[in-house]
């Protein structure tokens, strides 16, 4: 059975039930420059729209377990 890439899970910087995404592989290289680990296979990233008219999503990190694997939010940025 293949690693589902999305699911609903609570975003605390949203407050509820979000989308969230796996990392891409640029996302992933920055949490493990920005953390300083070899490993982030089990962060996801919340993909709500905080903003319809630019389409600004949350962006916050969660891992599969913990909903604040963070004492402050870590958001990751856009990467072209
Ligand atoms: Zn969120």
């Amino acid at each position: 059975m293949a690693t589902p890439r999305t699911k609903r899970d609570y975003c605390w910087t949203c407050g509820g039930d979000q989308q969230h995404r796996r990392l891409n592989k640029k996302e992933e290289d920055w949490l493990k420059e920005r953390l300083g680990r070899s490993g982030v296979g089990e962060f996801w990233l919340c993909v709500n729209v905080l903003d319809p008219d630019t389409g600004k999503q949350c962006r916050n990190l969660r891992t599969g377990f913990n909903k604040k694997p963070f004492a402050e939010p870590i958001k990751a940025p856009v990467i072209e």
